[in-house]
């Protein structure tokens, strides 16, 4: 190979690692966590910046002909750290675009805006960073041992580059193979529910914005250190849109779909185009066509193979782990180490009287609409507490005000001696209040196990310092945690899809799986929004059954259903909805007897 071909491998080298670092911090973002993050592209010029202003001599050194914020000298590899620590810095006041108010679109479009500001302030207002015409001569690290100009010393820069690429990755495996990867990827597939599950999107949210960023700031820095120059120019907002169209294409969700992309995309894509003769057409014809190739090349994917090259794997989490016991079962003991699995009761045992839950005077609003309309009711510890009423009077309003799902505009709600009217859901959902929704809620993009086990309150892998500890840390609970599945899936059934994707099931299969998640949860009180449509009446029996003896072991549940025959069988009492207010509550014989609720529900 010529000197000339190698120097080219050097930098391709070096140009992949940059990319590929880049992308796997976006791939975390947005197909691990699903924060489509718009504005990705300023973390790497905000790392690129500071580790050029950290490397370069004080800005009077060189004659004074470019102006920048301190120019400190450090050598290598402090201004890599520093563009690292740069890159999460940034990132962090834009968790307030992706918080609790601002979601999806509207938090993606914050963040594309806030790219092309910054992208104008910082070319248009040269005190800042010097305007359009950017840093240059910024040096390259170790430059005064190493002469950059070798073929040597480029080598060395993209091997430095390779490593630190592999080191990110598994460092972001670590953490999507977690317990903690597991919520993430449930919050991507429903934030809602996982909410209602008590998962903090704020706090998860932020952390990946900010692991992200770091990313991006790291691969800025490496980028800098090797073109000497920073250019805002080169950093406007549609090079975000290069990273994204490599992950869509690489394969969503997944770090190898991330690096495959990058090698594609960015590296492959642009390169290949290179070797068009610029002969063929008016000059700026070629790039400007890349940037349709690529427009084009994300929406086929995306209609036509949206997992991309390589899709997100499908985790046999439960397979790995019943090989992992047997495995354990065979070399020690009879006993296995985990034989202590079976749920305990949650709460105290059926400490009957006394309500666990009451409220007074809730009301709920849509505009015009009061759907939840001054209600008081208090829920008897260990029973089994049935909701009806017409469509539309108020009872899933009801049972999300409960959950902090929706706000109430008036009244209180205590639960367990606390007023948690004003605390958010998941805090809720901590304190031992979960709720199902009426809708389909499980996560589909997880499998049934995962389902199950996402729910599994305070894990020890459930936190981003957990997840970072390792498995050995915690891959004790997550063993016990499911074996509980197991012995619930077998008596639901569902036993041999545990290692499918809920999505694939059928409808009654679905409600099964999130009534089980809602009993992984161990709720002190558990609120069923019509649990059994959709589900085969036998079916129905054994669920009524099985919530019979939670309530036995002390959880409550207050169950909302239409199918009469069951609230008859077991729900005690019974309180009747209608326009948003309590219209009566007692056993069925009772309300049978009552000609008002006859009227409004029985009958009609
Ligand atoms: P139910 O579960 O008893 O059938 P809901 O609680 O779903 O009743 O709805 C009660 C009322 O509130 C209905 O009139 C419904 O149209 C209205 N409603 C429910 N959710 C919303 C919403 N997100 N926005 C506006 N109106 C709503
Ligand atoms: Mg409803």
């Amino acid at each position: 190979m010529s000197q000339a071909t190698l120097f080219y491998l050097a930098n391709l080298l070096i140009y992949g690692a940059v990319d590929v670092i880049a992308c796997l911090g976006l791939s975390m973002q947005f197909g691990v966590a699903g924060i489509s993050n718009f504005g990705y592209i300023i973390f790497q010029s905000a790392g690129a910046y500071t580790a050029a202003v950290l490397s370069l001599p004080h800005d009077t050194a060189n004659g004074g002909f470019q102006s920048y914020i301190g120019g400190f000298g450090l050598p290598f590899p402090i201004p890599l750290l520093g563009a690292t620590v740069v890159g999460g810095l940034v990132a962090l006041p834009f968790a307030i675009l992706v918080g609790r108010r601002l979601t999806g679109h509207v938090a993606a479009i914050g963040l594309l805006v806030t790219a092309v500001m910054a992208n104008l302030l910082v070319t248009n207002f040269v005190p800042l960073f010097n305007g359009a015409a950017g840093l240059s001569v910024v040096p390259q690290p170790l430059q005064n041992l190493l002469n950059p100009q070798t073929q040597t010393y480029q080598w060395i820069y993209g091997a430095v580059g390779a490593v630190i690429a592999v080191l990110v990755y598994l460092l972001f495996r670590r953490i999507t193979e977690s317990p903690y990867g597991r919520s993430m990827r449930a919050m991507r597939d429903n934030s809602v529910v996982a909410n209602a599950l008590g998962k903090d999107l704020l706090s998860m949210r932020t952390a990946m914005l900010v692991l992200g960023g770091m990313a991006a700031g790291l691969s800025g820095g490496i980028l800098v250190g090797f073109i000497t120059l920073w250019d805002p120019g080169a950093w406007g907002y549609a090079e975000t849109i290069v990273l994204f169209a490599a992950i869509i294409i690489g394969g969503t969700g997944n770090h190898k779909g991330a690096i495959l992309g990058a090698i594609l995309v960015p590296v492959g894509f642009e390169e290949a185009t290179r070797f068009i003769p610029s002969s063929l057409g008016p000059p700026g014809m070629i790039p400007a066509l890349q940037w349709v190739a690529i427009g084009l090349l994300i929406v086929g994917f995306l209609w036509f193979r949206p997992q991309g090259i390589i899709p997100e794997p499908r985790r046999r989490i439960f397979a790995r782990a019943q090989a992992r016991l047997a495995h354990a079962r065979g070399d020690q003991s009879p006993q296995a180490t985990l034989a202590t699995a079976a749920s305990p009761p949650s709460g105290s045992p059926a400490a009957s009287g006394g309500a666990i839950l009451s409220t007074e005077g809730v009301v709920v609003s849509f505009s015009d609409v009061r759907a939840v309309d001054g209600v008081s009711i208090s829920v008897g510890r260990g029973r089994l507490t049935g909701l009806i009423g017409p469509n539309g009077a108020g009872k899933s309003t009801l049972l999300a005000a409960l959950a902090g799902t929706v706000p109430i505009a008036e009244g209180r709600i205590i639960f367990d001696g606390q007023d948690v009217s004003r605390v958010p859901a998941y805090l809720r959902a901590r304190l031992g209040l979960v709720r199902t929704f009426q809708l389909a809620s499980e996560f589909k993009r997880l499998t049934v196990v995962e389902n199950l086990l996402s729910a599994v309150p305070a894990q020890s892998g459930d936190t981003l310092r957990g997840a970072l500890r390792g498995r050995r840390y915690w891959e004790h609970d997550e063993l016990e945690a499911i074996e509980e599945a197991r012995d619930l899936m077998d008596h639901f059934g569902l036993l041999e899809y545990a290692d499918s994707y809920a999505g694939n099931l059928s409808g009654g299969q679905r409600r099964l799986v999130e009534i089980m998640r809602a009993i992984m949860a161990k709720p002190k009180l558990l609120l069923l929004d019509e649990p059994m449509a959709g589900i085969h009446p036998t079916l129905a029996r054994t669920i009524g059954r099985h919530l019979q003896t939670l309530c036995a072991q002390g959880m409550t549940i207050l169950l909302v259903e239409h199918e009469l025959g069951f609230m008859d069988e077991f729900c005690d009492p019974v309180i009747v909805l209608a326009e948003g207010r309590v219209l009566a509550e007692g056993t069925m014989g009772e309300l049978r007897g009552q000609s008002e609720v006859v009227e409004a529900y029985l009958v009609g």
